[in-house]
């Protein structure tokens, strides 16, 4: 489901004129989506490093509810849900959906900046 622009344009001067009640719409909307929210912060994550890194396309909160939907656990843990480049943006990897894998923070972090395609090779062995 997507706002028209005429309501984004309301909701934008609603909540321009009251920030609390964007702040208390926002907690409500993070509360009765969870993995919508965990999405669009993933997406957030990713398009802030692959701009660090150059990387001009950016992913959406739709492509990691797709990714998850595909691939709904960590790939290395079978644990809780994150975002992976299989080809890594320092590496010239792009924020394209067949570069992204589901992968949990930790594992995220256990592979570290610049391996490539980690939990592909653990899987394809
Ligand atoms: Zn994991």
């Amino acid at each position: 489901m997507s706002l028209t622009e005429a309501r984004r344009e309301y909701l934008r001067d609603y909540y321009r004129r009251a920030p609390e009640r964007q702040y208390t719409a926002t907690m409500r909307w993070k509360a009765e989506h969870p993995l919508r929210y965990a999405a669009s912060k993933a997406a957030l994550r990713a398009n802030r490093n692959s701009a660090a890194a150059g990387v001009i396309d950016h992913l959406t909160m739709e492509d990691v509810l797709a990714l998850w939907r595909r691939q709904p656990v960590c790939i290395v843990c079978g644990g809780g849900r994150g975002i992976d480049h299989i080809v890594p943006l320092i590496q010239g990897g792009s924020n394209a959906p067949d570069n992204i894998q589901t992968m949990c923070r930790p594992c995220n972090r256990a592979k570290g900046p610049g391996r490539r395609g980690f939990g592909k090779v653990i899987h394809a062995a």
